[in-house]
């Protein structure tokens, strides 16, 4: 299979030249210089901020915290302290709009829970910020619309934090996919998951929008779409029993689901708060391909029917933050807009809908 430099060299032809360091040679956008990082503003200082955000952003070669934005004051002395943060790079919810007069703030990334994602995005367009919006984008098709919508208008550009789509392992996946090396894709087969033993906004389908499957399984029906380059034509779900009912009140516990492409292949989805897994494995005509585990952020591990995949392991939130950045300093769109966010909020509520209805949903 492809070796590291092999990989290097194709990333670098296809113009992710985050990864090969020689993006800023097509710098043309005039709102930054090479000298200067752009300056990225975290709203909610919660667990993905504090343990991967902040700490990716000390890496980044083309972004830099430049501000907080938080509902806990007693975060406030701690983030200032660990990243040397003057008072005039701390917002609260209320006056977090006077963002918009801070000239060292070029993005804001939305780190809040998700219904929360469509209120903190419109008010950073607004602010005439360019914004990064966490997954999934909201809960419904009338708040991403909301939010595509005001990105427009401030003429600034949304992207969702995809990180996968700038990671080595799921890169490979898509190539081995979409230019079918072991022949015609015959059947996919997707799992993301953990045992959830602590009870946040997550379990709350109103601050959520509903529950595993908008919060893992979005990394599978992802999967589904980057592997065959394709979108799927209809969906059929199934939400499964609940072995701790107690626990999940709001939300589903497990659901599987199956997104049916042009052509008749299938991607069958699980997603469970109750089952540990991280798999997308794909047969093919003539071999097959997978990754186990394949979502998060640390040991990645890829295989064929040919051997094992031999890539280098990134930091996920860097990389994706740093593409980011050279596609604004390029003036050119980022390849995980909202629109992606959206489409795939719709296939989320589709699954939910087939689920409810038991039929077969178009999308
Ligand atoms: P978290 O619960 O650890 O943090 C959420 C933050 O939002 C907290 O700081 C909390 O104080 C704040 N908040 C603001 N208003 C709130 C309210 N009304 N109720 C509850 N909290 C409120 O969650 P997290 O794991 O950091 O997730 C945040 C977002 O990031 C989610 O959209 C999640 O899907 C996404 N996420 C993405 C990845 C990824 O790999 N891309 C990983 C983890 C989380």
């Amino acid at each position: 299979m492809h070796s590291r430099r092999q990989f290097v060299r194709s990333i670098a032809a296809a113009g992710l030249g985050v990864f090969a360091g020689s993006s800023l040679s097509r710098l043309i956008g005039a709102e930054a210089t090479p000298e200067r990082k752009l300056g990225v503003a975290l709203v909610g200082l919660g667990s993905y901020s504090t343990h991967q955000l902040a700490p990716a952003l000390q890496v980044t070669k083309h972004c830099r915290l430049a501000a907080i934005v938080t509902g806990s004051p007693e975060k406030i002395p701690i983030w200032k302290k660990r990243y040397n943060l003057p008072d005039s790079a701390v917002y609260n919810y209320e006056n977090f709009d006077r963002i918009a007069e801070n000239p060292d703030v070029d993005i804001v990334y939305v780190v809040t829970p998700n219904a929360l994602h469509r209120e903190f995005v419109v008010r950073a367009a607004k602010a005439g910020k360019h914004v990064l919006c966490e997954k999934p984008m909201a809960t419904s098709i009338e708040d991403c619309d909301a939010m595509i919508a005001a990105c427009r208008a401030a003429n600034k550009q949304l992207a969702i934090g995809y990180r996968l789509h700038y990671e080595p392992y799921n890169l490979e996946m898509t190539r081995l996919g979409t230019q079918e090396v072991f022949g015609p894709l015959k059947h996919i087969n997707m799992d993301n998951g953990f045992i959830a033993n602590f009870n946040n906004w997550r379990f709350h389908h109103e601050l959520a929008g509903g529950g595993p499957l908008m919060d893992m399984g979005i990394y599978c029906v992802q999967a589904a779409c980057y592997v065959t380059g394709k979108e799927p034509v209809s969906i059929t779900a199934k939400e499964l029993p609940k072995k701790r009912p107690e626990f999940f009140q709001d939300i589903e516990e497990t659901i599987t689901w199956t997104m049916e492409f042009p052509g008749g292949l299938k991607a069958d989805g699980r997603t469970s708060y109750n089952e540990e897994a991280s798999l997308l494995h794909v047969d093919a005509a003539s071999g097959w391909f997978e990754l186990h585990p394949a979502y998060g952020y640390l040991g990645l591990r890829g295989r064929t029917s040919k051997g094992p995949m031999d890539l280098p392991h990134t930091n996920h939130q860097a990389v994706q933050m740093d593409a980011f950045a050279s596609d604004l300093f390029a003036n050119r769109p980022n390849i995980v807009p909202g629109e992606m966010g959206r489409r795939d909020v719709r296939y989320l509520l589709a699954i939910y809908e087939a689920a409810r209805t038991g039929k077969a949903v178009p999308v």
